[in-house]
């Protein structure tokens, strides 16, 4: 018998254990141990009813990952639960932690299920480009019925235990002790047997859609939208759909067809890549896991603006107290006053308890007097983006702060080492540059600068984690990793403009392409006015002998800033968000192409896509060859989390190995040729696409 199952007998229940930490996944020894374990159940005559339950924190929480994308071994999933269905004593899966994913599908082949209040239930196969192929698509519709079958399995969304009471998924919710619980059930289970208890012959819940075909074009309407081009729920609604169409083994063999096909794509590889490269990223060469991280207990949080509010949020959730520094009365209420409306906001939605709302701000204080970072062990500055102020500010959290305080700069541009020369301690100052809606965002680009100590990388970098953030490790430059691509490809979107595109059509072909907004959209989001600002200080140092486009300087001197202006490169409807085509910034931008001689020619979606995208790439490969990133799926992981990319495609350097750096290089070369200075290949593309490889092969991933 294996040892990550183990069968025992209590009193009149037979108890089949699963042991394979952490989260029980099922492995192909767990696959073979349950069958072994069900034989020897079954085997036994002094067990009327046999309970599946997994050991330490949870249940069993779904495939094992590391499996992914080999030759599935035997015994195959199916096997496994059809045992259980198919048992002549019934089956019971006893649920704690999560049961997800083909976890869910052990426990819909029981013929009963309990679970403690705290339990949760879902297939998220969705979110891996694939679908719940051990017969999730085809039993969860018998069991609640086509539609919230469906709302599950194409979000991926999980449903706690009274929910899941709710919908039927689970029989009975037990209080305090779950094998105690489940034990006592049996008694109840063992008394009534299994006879209308396997899911694959109930009927009642399915009957509604079956021959609806008018239901399932609508729900698969709804879900192309929401999708943006994911095809992986589209997937999930069809093989529905062969639930409510076929018999169970046909529907079940449709499943694993649609699975196979699922398995294999390339959008199944970028999201596989995606779940994998969050986890890579909190890998640092020289940091190792062992190197020790300073505690962090206390917070403060320097300037109560966009930034300051969102990352006091941030601390506060992690039920650490923050104390938040202003220059005004009137500055730190307005800031406090943006959090509680925050606060207030999400409780209105029922999305916060009003108890948990009250605690949060409890753990917010406001300060006027900077000593009062006295007792933070880390500050986080976020402060106007001027260097001379935060270098002033530096040099007296020096005096101020605590020893061994970790201080951090949310600058998004500015350079960590000069920042951190104004200090007695460069080895304390790091950049943590979270995103904006900071309480919302979940990436945090960890700035290393030249001195930062090996610890304090590794407490920014748990710190993070402790926040529930994504945090990435980056170099110093101008912009960092994210926005210095980002640079590239909105200046890209520009030289479109001029050339012959319009914004509507650049942030459709970009939107269509899978970007959750276009780059004129965006800037109308975040006020076009920022860059302009920016823009105007750097002007003197410009070099004239390179291409400039004016147009986002010109709409910013109209005072179009963006929404909170009403206009931007769009026009907006009093009170509304939604940016619409305006034919005065269409003239503007013709005129602007008349008055620089270029003639406008059609542009197609496809070239804009690439003139973009391949911005992006050619800048990453680029910081790569710095150093500055430290592996292409850092970079992935930073465009994933904060920049509304695809998930997917995998993130810029991913997308770009799936096109083929061989003519990803050649596109580029092309733009080059055409348009010179900024087009210039990076060595390490060009150095790639000549071997052949792929920006992956220089990390492969261990495991
Ligand atoms: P903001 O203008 O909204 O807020 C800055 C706040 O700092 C103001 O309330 C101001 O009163 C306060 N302040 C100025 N000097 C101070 C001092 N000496 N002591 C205490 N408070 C002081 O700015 P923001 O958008 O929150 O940006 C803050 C920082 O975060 C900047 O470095 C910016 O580049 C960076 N950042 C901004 C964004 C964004 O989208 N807004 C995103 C990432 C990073």
């Amino acid at each position: 018998m294996s040892q990550v199952v183990r069968y025992e007998r209590r009193g009149n229940a037979g108890v089949i254990t699963v042991d394979n930490p952490p989260v029980n996944a099922l492995s192909k020894a767990v696959r073979q141990g349950l069958v072994d374990a069900l034989m020897q159940g079954l085997g036994d005559d002094a067990a009327k009813a046999l309970i599946v339950i997994g050991a330490g924190r949870t249940f069993i929480a779904g495939a094992d990952i590391k499996e992914f994308g080999k030759p599935l071994e035997p015994p195959d999933l199916n096997f496994v639960i059809s045992g259980l269905e198919t048992a002549s004593k019934p089956t019971i899966a006893a649920i704690h932690g999560t049961a997800l994913g083909g976890g869910l599908e052990v426990a819909l082949g029981c013929h009963y299920r309990v679970a403690l209040p705290t339990a949760q239930v879902g297939l998220p196969e969705v979110k891996l480009g694939i679908l719940p192929g051990a017969g999730g698509t085809q039993r969860l519709p018998r069991l609640i019925g086509a539609r919230a079958a469906l709302d599950m399995i194409t979000t991926g969304d999980f449903v706690r235990a009274a929910k899941a009471k709710e919908l039927g998924i689970i029989d009975a919710v037990v209080e305090g002790d779950l094998l105690a619980g489940a034990l006592g059930f049996a008694e109840e289970a063992a008394a009534r047997g299994v006879a209308g208890r396997r899911i694959r012959e109930r009927e009642d819940k399915i009957a509604e859609a079956r021959g609806n075909s008018a239901f399932f074009s609508e729900y698969r309407a709804a879900v192309k939208k929401r999708a943006r081009g994911q095809l992986s729920p589209l997937a999930c609604v069809d093989a529905v759909e062969a639930a409510a169409t076929l018999p169970f083994a046909e529907g079940l063999k449709r499943e694993r067809d649609i699975f196979q096909e699922l398995v294999t794509s390339t959008q199944s590889r970028a999201l596989i890549h995606a779940f994998f490269a969050e986890r890579e990223a909190m890998n640092i060469p020289d940091v190792p896991p062992q190197t020790p991280a300073r505690a962090i207990k206390t917070a403060a949080v320097i300037g109560a603006g966009t930034m300051g509010g969102g990352i006091a949020m941030s601390f506060a959730n992690a039920g650490i107290p923050v104390t938040v520094v202003e220059t005004s009365q009137d500055a730190l209420e307005r800031g406090l006053g943006v959090v509680r409306n925050n606060y207030a906001t999400t409780a209105a939605k029922g999305r916060l308890d009003p108890a948990t709302m009250e605690k949060r701000l409890g753990l917010i204080k406001g300060s006027l007097d900077l000593a009062a970072v006295k007792d933070a062990d880390i500050v986080i500055e976020a402060v106007f983006e001027e260097m001379t102020i935060k270098k002033e500010l530096f040099a007296r959290l020096d005096t101020l702060a605590k020893p061994g305080a970790v201080l951090a700069s949310n600058t998004s541009s500015l350079d960590i080492d000069a920042i951190a020369a104004q200090t007695r301690r460069p080895q304390d100052v790091i950049g943590t540059h979270f995103f904006s809606p900071a309480n919302v965002m979940r990436l945090v680009e960890v700035v290393r600068g030249a001195k930062t100590g090996k610890d304090v990388i590794a407490t920014a970098m748990k710190l993070g984690k402790t926040l529930a953030k994504v945090p990435v490790l980056v170099g110093v430059c101008d912009g960092f990793v994210g926005n210095r691509m980002l640079f590239q490809y909105i200046r890209e979107a520009e030289f479109l403009l001029e050339e012959g595109a319009l914004p509507w059509q650049v942030d459709k072909a970009l939107q269509e392409w899978g970007l959750a907004m276009g780059p004129f959209a965006m800037g109308d989001m975040a006020g076009n006015d920022v860059g302009w600002r920016i823009r105007k200080q750097q002007a003197a140092i410009r070099p004239n002998d390179r291409r400039y486009s004016h147009l986002a300087d010109e709409i910013c001197e109209k005072g179009r800033f963006g929404q909170k202006a009403g206009a931007g490169w769009y026009r907006y409807e009093k009170g509304s968000r939604t940016p619409l085509p305006d034919a005065e910034i269409e003239a503007l931008i013709l005129a602007e192409s008349k008055r620089i001689g270029i003639a406008r020619q059609p542009i197609a979606d496809e070239e804009i896509v690439k003139r973009t995208i391949y911005a992006l790439v050619n800048e990453g490969a680029k910081l790569l060859e710095e150093g500055i990133a430290l592996r292409a799926s850092d970079i992935d992981v930073i465009y994933l989390t904060g920049y509304g990319f695809p998930a997917w495609r995998g993130g810029p350097m991913f997308y770009a190995d799936t096109v083929g750096l061989d003519k990803v290089y050649a596109d580029v070369k092309r733009f080059h040729e055409a348009q010179g200075y900024f087009w210039r290949p990076a060595p390490l593309l060009e150095k790639l696409a000549r071997e052949g490889k792929r920006f992956a092969d220089l990390n492969p991933r261990k495991g």
